[in-house]
């Protein structure tokens, strides 16, 4: 989709740091980390947000890159959180769906 920021990293026609694929998905460095583990997973189709998304077998594969990248870094036993911010009140800031995988220190429940 133009002028979306994420299909833009899909393309490689914005620059990101990658750490990981799938054949629908992929995962890469959150720019403005939040966490010491901070990575977006994003489907590689433009969808707007979680909710546009109705298949189910694309979220597992999401879910699955998302856990995957928390056993790589090594967070997946210490706990970390999966995040889909969704509409206005949740702060979305970029509509294309994205699952934020964030760990490696104390996350405050509940968030702000
Ligand atoms: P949201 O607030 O929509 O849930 O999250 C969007 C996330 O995308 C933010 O955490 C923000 O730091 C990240 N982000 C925005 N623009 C870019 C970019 O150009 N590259 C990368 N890697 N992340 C971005
Ligand atoms: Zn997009």
């Amino acid at each position: 989709m133009a002028d979306c920021i994420f299909c833009g990293i899909v393309e490689g026609s914005i620059p990101s740091t990658i750490v990981a694929t799938g054949e629908r998905v992929i995962a890469f460095e959150d720019v403005n980390p939040k966490a010491p583990v901070h990575v977006l997973v994003i489907p590689r189709e433009h969808l707007d947000d979680v909710h546009a998304i109705e298949d189910g077998t694309l979220l597992r594969d999401m879910y699955e890159l998302a856990r995957q990248v928390a056993e790589e870094r090594g967070v997946a036993r210490s706990g970390y959180r999966l995040v889909f911010n969704i509409g206005p009140d949740s702060g979305q800031s970029v509509f294309h769906a994205h699952l934020h995988v964030l760990g490696g220190r104390h996350l405050a429940w509940p968030p702000g």
